[in-house]
């Protein structure tokens, strides 16, 4: 759906994990001409938006100039004014504490059209992941969000501390950190029992987010004792003590470990997704990326003339897939492959090929070059043109074996894998890495010299099987884990289990 132009739209952006963005929100970020945005956006919030579409940081950081909140309603106005589709990207939902209120005035007056689009609010998102109810049919019956920082330009405190103390029920206090010691004292100076339950939130839904629990009177001390950063909330309330059962976050296996994935951009992403479901903090340092020789002219010639061989090797997805754009390029479909023995070396590469309407005749049990020999044994190939579609720089077993016992063997490099150079950001937080994993040997050797002194050596090294797990000793590291079953499953599965083994 694309925004009709001119309109502004006010959009939360949820409180920090970018599974809590709304399918809205990603339908505006994608069709945007410009998206003005603010520091506390979930990490790959903008990844959809158009290549061709600016994307303007206003955000707030504690010391340095920022863009005067009246100017970002002029630059609202003036971007809707040329006729552009605006979105003003905010941390959690837009309304509360957002300062939108103001933005969405200033666009009235203007004369310009917009669209409020609600975010899921830290105030619930954050104390959901803490397992804390903000409301409780035993504990509390209302719950208020309040702000711990007000104004510094208004003289006399807003907040009617008798009020907040006579509140039955929950307080969340947002921005509560930097006076976190006067309200509470204020708190319990006009009434509130000290004894009550507090914690405190840092970070909530993100990687990386923490609890710290004290109560009322308590609350400043543990917060100080413990660092608490921005952006943090602070709750007062009974509900802070459900968390003994309803706590969740921290149950996740992989609660608390941090996991570098070293698979490529396009690949890493379902590996990262699962890692994160399971409690990861996932460093993403893709080693590799895929470059496809499908425009050679020698891979063009083999894709026109499938016909010519009796057996067809493919040794990854990404080999099947880029074999079907050279077919497609070369004007023929599935039906090319009718009367060949199509043979994968795993269930990954078995799966990329039935999506595209093709089942493999022979499925190894072993996924290494040498399971696929063995599963290939009862294959008559003395004499037979067989077609190994896979990377350029692959190992040469697979085609020596089907030499040795006669058939005449093309190769057919579909891709390169060349090395990525990583964010240094990414980099940095590898440094404190509890896993590596790796899920070849192009991952190993790339990462390794990308890297170079940088490489984080206390991390435990994952490998998917024995092939990447050489090269990584010929590398100099130690190999902590090697999965059983040489795929992308038993690689979690081999890391899960270490993680038990080594709790
Ligand atoms: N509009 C935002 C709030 C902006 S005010 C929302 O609806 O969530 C900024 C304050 O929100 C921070 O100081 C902090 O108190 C709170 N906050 C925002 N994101 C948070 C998070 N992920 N974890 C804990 N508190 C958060």
């Amino acid at each position: 759906m694309s925004a009709s132009a001119g309109t502004v739209y006010l959009v939360g952006a949820g409180p920090g994990d970018p599974g809590l963005m709304t399918v809205r929100s990603l339908e505006l970020i994608a069709s945007a001409d410009v998206v003005f945005y603010d520091r506390l956006i979930p990490p790959g919030a903008l990844a959809g938006a158009r290549e061709d579409a600016e994307l303007v940081y206003v955000g707030k950081q504690p010391g340095v100039p920022s863009v005067p909140q009246e100017e970002i309603g002029e630059r609202l106005i003036e971007a809707a004014r040329e006729g552009k589709s605006v979105v003003r990207l905010k941390g959690g939902d837009p309304f509360v504490f957002g300062r939108v209120g103001e933005e969405g005035e200033a666009l009235r007056e203007a004369g310009i059209e917009f669209e409020v689009v609600p975010g899921i609010t830290a105030g619930v998102a954050a104390t959901a992941y803490a397992g804390i109810p903000v409301t409780h049919r035993d504990d509390a019956s209302a719950v208020a969000f309040v702000t711990g920082h007000e104004d510094p330009e208004k003289t006399e405190s807003a907040l009617d501390w008798e009020a907040l103390a006579r509140f039955p029920g929950t307080l969340v206090f947002y921005m509560g950190v930097k006076r976190l010691e006067e309200n509470a004292a204020a708190l319990i100076a006009a009434g509130r029992n000290a004894d009550e339950p507090a914690a405190a939130i840092e970070r909530g839904t993100m990687a990386g987010q923490r609890t710290v629990e004290a109560t009322l009177g308590t609350i400043a001390e543990a917060v100080e004792r413990e660092r608490v950063k921005a952006p943090a909330l602070i709750v007062v309330g009974a509900v802070a003590r459900r968390r003994e059962q309803l706590g969740w976050l921290e149950r996740r296996p992989l609660h608390g470990r941090r996991v570098v994935v070293t698979r490529a951009r396009a690949q890493a992403s379902g590996l990262a997704a699962t890692l994160r479901g399971l409690g990861a903090d996932v460093v993403e340092l893709p080693a590799i990326r895929i470059e496809p020789r499908i425009d050679d002219a020698e891979v063009q010639k083999v894709a026109g003339a499938l016909g010519v061989y009796e057996l067809i090797c493919l040794t990854s997805p990404n080999g099947v897939r880029l074999l079907f754009e050279a077919m497609e390029n070369a004007g023929v479909d599935a039906r090319a492959l009718a009367g060949v023995t199509v043979a994968a070396i795993g269930p990954g590469t078995a799966r990329a090929l039935a999506e595209r309407g093709v089942l493999a005749d022979v499925v190894p049990e072993r996924f290494v070059a040498e399971g696929l020999i063995e599963a290939l044994e009862d294959e008559e190939v003395a004499g037979a043109r067989v077609l190994v579609a896979r990377a350029a720089e692959a190992r040469d077993v697979l085609p020596d074996a089907l030499r040795e016992r006669g058939a005449e063997v093309d190769l057919v490099p579909l891709y390169e894998t060349v090395r990525e150079t990583p964010e240094p950001s990414e980099v940095e937080r590898a440094q404190a890495a509890d896993y590596i994993t790796f899920t070849s040997s192009s991952t190993v050797t790339n990462l390794v010299e990308a890297l170079g002194d940088r490489f984080p050596n206390s991390a435990r090294i994952v490998s998917i099987g024995p092939v990447t797990s050489e090269t990584a000793r010929a590398a100099g590291l130690e190999v902590d884990v090697e999965a059983e079953r040489h795929d992308i499953d038993g690689l979690l599965a081999a890391l899960l289990d270490d993680v038990r083994q080594t709790a």
